[in-house]
């Protein structure tokens, strides 16, 4: 079976803007559960993901419980980290990120305690401040992970996957550098968004759309999307 795989950002939209988005979601695609993914489907299928740490993803728990679907949420891990203050992480979301839209903020603690802990989310490593892997190299990215796993490691999480920030690591010049180290961190896949290229372990790909969009954008970009076989996400 083939999947799509999507990418959203924050969820800073009113209440009836994100309950039209993702009913028309619903309705015109299936969307995953991976603990309970059978062959068959009629509708084309589509794994969730967000990235970055926004703390208006607190709006996604009644939503996964509305539609009973997986959610990857790939999170700076900066923003989680309990020894930086608030104001290093506006900063990093403003100048690393580039986001400045009203009312976005980066995910409290509190906010993704009860993500992280909820059956339908898994949580990926975003890096830590969301260097881009398009102007650095494989020692960026190495320091990258090794604080990242700092901050999972405060939580005692496991992560599996790594997302590129901005999806992007043409300046890691060598898979098989990228595929090495998060290998040895224990990583068992990496996500980008180079849908052009065939799908590899550490560099799967993902398309973004966001609830503003005009729907006929949305079925557009979907159905660009490459789709890839569940099968990455259960090895
Ligand atoms: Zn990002």
């Amino acid at each position: 079976m083939k999947i799509r795989v999507i990418a959203l950002h924050d969820l800073v939209y009113s209440d009836r803007q994100l309950e039209n988005f993702f009913d028309f979601l619903n309705s015109y695609f299936h969307l995953v559960n991976l603990k309970d993914f059978k062959s068959g489907y009629f509708k084309p299928c589509i794994l969730l993901t967000a990235d970055d740490g926004y703390d208006d993803w607190k709006k996604f728990i009644p939503i996964v419980e509305k539609y009973n679907f997986s959610l990857m949420l790939g999170v700076c891990t900066s923003f989680i980290d309990p020894l930086i203050s608030y104001s290093k992480k506006t900063a990093i979301l403003t100048e690393n990120l580039h986001r400045s839209k009203r009312g976005v903020i980066p995910i409290s603690v509190g906010t993704f305690q009860e993500l992280s802990s909820h059956k339908n989310v898994i949580i990926a490593d975003h890096s830590y401040d969301h260097i881009d892997f398009g102007s650095s190299d494989v020692s960026v990215l190495e320091a990258q992970i090794q604080k990242s796993q700092d901050v999972f490691n405060v939580y005692n999480i496991n992560v599996n996957d790594f997302i590129f920030p901005f999806g992007q690591r043409h300046n890691v010049p060598h898979y098989h550098d990228i595929e090495n180290i998060l290998k040895e961190y224990g990583y068992t896949r990496g996500w980008g968004f180079y849908r052009r290229f065939p799908p590899r372990r550490f560099l799967l790909p993902r398309t973004g759309i966001d609830p503003s969009m005009p729907k006929i954008e949305i079925i557009a970009r979907i159905s660009r999307a490459r789709a890839i076989s569940v099968d990455w996400m259960h090895e």
